[in-house]
């Protein structure tokens, strides 16, 4: 089960929709449900002899039955996730399992252990059905599917408990570990790190049965293990960085627009822009805004046009040459946090602002760079 900021645009063939979540096959199935077939071919012959090409496709045929497994494990998730009342996004099966999107963060750890927990045991339940139809005594390609199925599904569930993120035993970890620290980022950073050392241990494991002579490990699947590796690695890192974003916004809560405005000195904007300077100077201002007669802003004065006007020039042209004219997405309440000051400031990139008092006076000129500045005090 991913986060919201795992959603990405998602391509490739939409199948239908669990609950209202759509589900999406990506193209890189596709491909490999033609190696897999290719691959499974040889022994399908050797099972039931006599299928000439048809082998091919009850090759293929088995990894839609993979895929229609990987899907129950993520609708699990999908639909415990809105059972518990959150909002869920698309479900993306591909060549290396399948994802599920939950729209908001858990709110609290019960919710998140019950939504990870639950699709590794849908997998385990899947290969509990099928080791009981083996008891049938099944015959031919049904056995050997059915005993395939319950083999692939004891891995998938057993794999998806191991304590890391971004794996399903990661989420269950991070919900225990909330719990006892009540402090959720602690437990992402934990299970996150947990996340980093299994995605070594993953990549590791054919090179160390290889070298103790107990299992010689195929090319092929040691590039998988290398791919699953560096899956796990990325998005658990991806979750640390994510903790160390979130740590950063709590530090920059406390801080108001207000508190980043520099002394702001108002002038005609007909003024000659030397002498605007020279009382910017003498006020001990560090931008200027000219306003009209009755005091309404007009503009800001950019400091990068400012600075790219010689000296001799100043005195003959008026501030408002120099100025960017007031917008409305150039204007930002005085009061607002600096984090929602940033959703403007996206919205509208500038390299200055003018801070508003609620009655519409002026507060002061915040520039971006002294935004940057103090993002990179907290990051410290
Ligand atoms: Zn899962």
């Amino acid at each position: 089960m991913a986060g919201k900021q795992d959603l990405h645009p998602v391509g490739g063939l939409r199948l239908g929709h669990v609950t209202g979540s759509p589900v999406y096959v990506t193209p890189s199935w596709f491909l490999f449900a033609i190696i897999f077939s290719l691959a499974v071919g040889p022994r399908v012959d050797s099972i039931e002899p006599g299928l000439g090409a048809w082998k091919y496709l009850a090759g293929f045929a088995f990894a839609v039955v993979l895929l229609a497994s990987i899907l129950i494990h993520e609708a699990a998730h999908t639909i415990a996730a809105q059972r518990l009342g959150y909002e869920t996004g698309p479900i993306v099966l591909h060549f290396l399992g399948g994802h599920s999107t939950m729209l908001a963060e858990s709110r609290r750890p019960r919710d998140q252990f019950i939504v990870g927990v639950v699709g590794p045991l849908a997998s385990l339940a899947i290969a509990g059905v099928g080791f009981l139809g083996f008891l049938g005594h099944p015959t031919g390609l049904i056995r050997a599917a059915v005993w395939e199925l319950a083999g692939a599904n004891l891995i998938v569930g057993a794999f998806n408990l191991l304590p890391g993120l971004p794996l399903d035993g990661g989420l269950v970890l991070r919900s225990g570990l909330w719990a006892l620290t009540k402090n959720a980022a602690t437990a992402t950073r934990i299970a996150a790190w947990c996340g980093r050392l299994l995605a070594i241990l993953v990549l590791l494991v054919p090179f160390a049965l290889s070298v103790a002579n107990i299992y010689e490990v195929s090319t092929v699947n040691s590039v998988l293990f290398a791919l699953v590796a560096l899956t796990m690695w990325t998005s658990a890192s991806s979750a640390l960085g994510r903790t160390h974003r979130d740590a950063i916004l709590n530090r920059m809560a406390d801080i108001h627009v207000r508190d980043l405005t520099r002394r702001t000195l108002t002038v005609p904007d007909d003024l000659p822009l030397a002498e605007a300077v020279r009382r910017a100077h003498e006020a001990e201002a560090g931008s200027i805004v000219t306003v009209t007669a009755d005091g309404r802003p007009l503009g800001i004065v950019h400091e990068g046009a400012l600075a790219a006007t010689p000296q001799d020039r100043r005195p003959w042209l008026a501030t408002s040459t120099v100025t960017r004219a007031l917008t409305p997405g150039l204007t930002v309440p005085a009061d607002i946090g600096v984090v929602d000051l940033l959703k403007l400031m996206q919205a509208e990139p500038s390299t200055e602002y003018l801070a508003l008092e609620a009655d519409g006076s002026i507060c002061g000129v915040v520039s971006a760079a002294d935004v940057d500045a103090a993002f990179r005090q907290s990051a410290q």
